[in-house]
């Protein structure tokens, strides 16, 4: 993993009288799972967004890897970062296989690699390629959509993975099983994952840190599990 650092980062957007994300500066390090909890609205999609570049900052800087985020290509971006979104974000005319392979294929890894990466993420995330390789989003539940997103944000081993309520939709003992698997990748292979949730347990379990945000994300608390517990 690398590290992301925001540094007095703002956004407003166009219209809007105050800002969506005022003034935050916080540092994940490289290979930490900074988890973001606050209420609906506080800016946590907004800082996703721009640590992605779907979004520019009004203000301020954020660097991924030591780099300024605006001097990485948006393709060498969108290759270096798994993003997974409640929505799961599938698209809608390509098979589960096909959005799945998406950025290996990109990154033009050879077929048979592909391949079994593909199902071996099927498989990651409970769905059994065999019967879901060749459906289509619309031919899945909103909870299987989500977990295909997931898998799919997580098939090219990403340096960098931003997950916003991925599990929002999936069942509580789904859910469950893919909070460990993500434990266990993440010691595998130390990615810097960045996840939003509403879930205090979730982030609890999940978080090395919990960044508490409040109105605009301003920053509330950072700290371990253990230390935001303990006050
Ligand atoms: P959260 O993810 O914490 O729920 P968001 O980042 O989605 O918060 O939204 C933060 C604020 O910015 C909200 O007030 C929301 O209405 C506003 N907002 C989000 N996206 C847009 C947009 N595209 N245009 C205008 N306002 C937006
Ligand atoms: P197409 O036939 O248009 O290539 P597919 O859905 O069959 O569409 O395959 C799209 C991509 O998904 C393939 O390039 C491959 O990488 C992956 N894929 C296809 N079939 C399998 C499979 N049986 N197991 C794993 N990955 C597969």
């Amino acid at each position: 993993g690398v590290d992301i650092v925001l540094d007095h980062v703002s956004k407003r957007y166009p219209g809007q009288k105050t800002a969506a994300v005022d003034d935050v500066s916080l540092t994940v390090n490289a290979g930490e799972i900074v988890v973001f909890v606050g209420p609906s609205g506080c800016g946590k999609t907004t800082t996703m967004r721009m640590i992605n570049r779907l979004i520019e900052p009004t203000s301020g800087s954020i660097s991924i890897g030591g780099r300024d985020a605006l001097s990485i290509p948006a393709n060498e971006l969108r290759r270096s970062i798994g993003y997974s979104i409640q929505q799961a974000g599938l698209f809608p005319h390509m098979t589960i296989a096909q959005n799945v392979a998406l950025v290996p294929g990109l990154l033009k890894w050879d077929k048979k690699r592909v391949t079994a990466r593909t199902e071996e993420m099927l498989h990651l995330v409970g769905l059994d390629p065999a019967v879901y390789l060749h459906r289509f989003p619309r031919q899945l539940s909103g909870g299987q959509q989500q977990r295909v997103g997931v898998a799919r944000a997580l098939a090219a081993d990403p340096p960098v993975l931003l997950m916003d309520e991925p599990f929002g939709a999936v069942d509580p003992i789904t859910r469950a099983s893919l909070q460990d698997e993500l434990i266990r990748l993440h010691a595998e292979i130390g990615t810097t994952i960045v996840f939003v949730t509403h879930d205090f347990s979730e982030a609890v379990k999940l978080g090395d840190r919990i960044a508490v945000l409040g109105e605009a994300s301003s920053i509330q608390q950072y700290d371990t599990p253990e230390a935001i517990l303990a006050n």
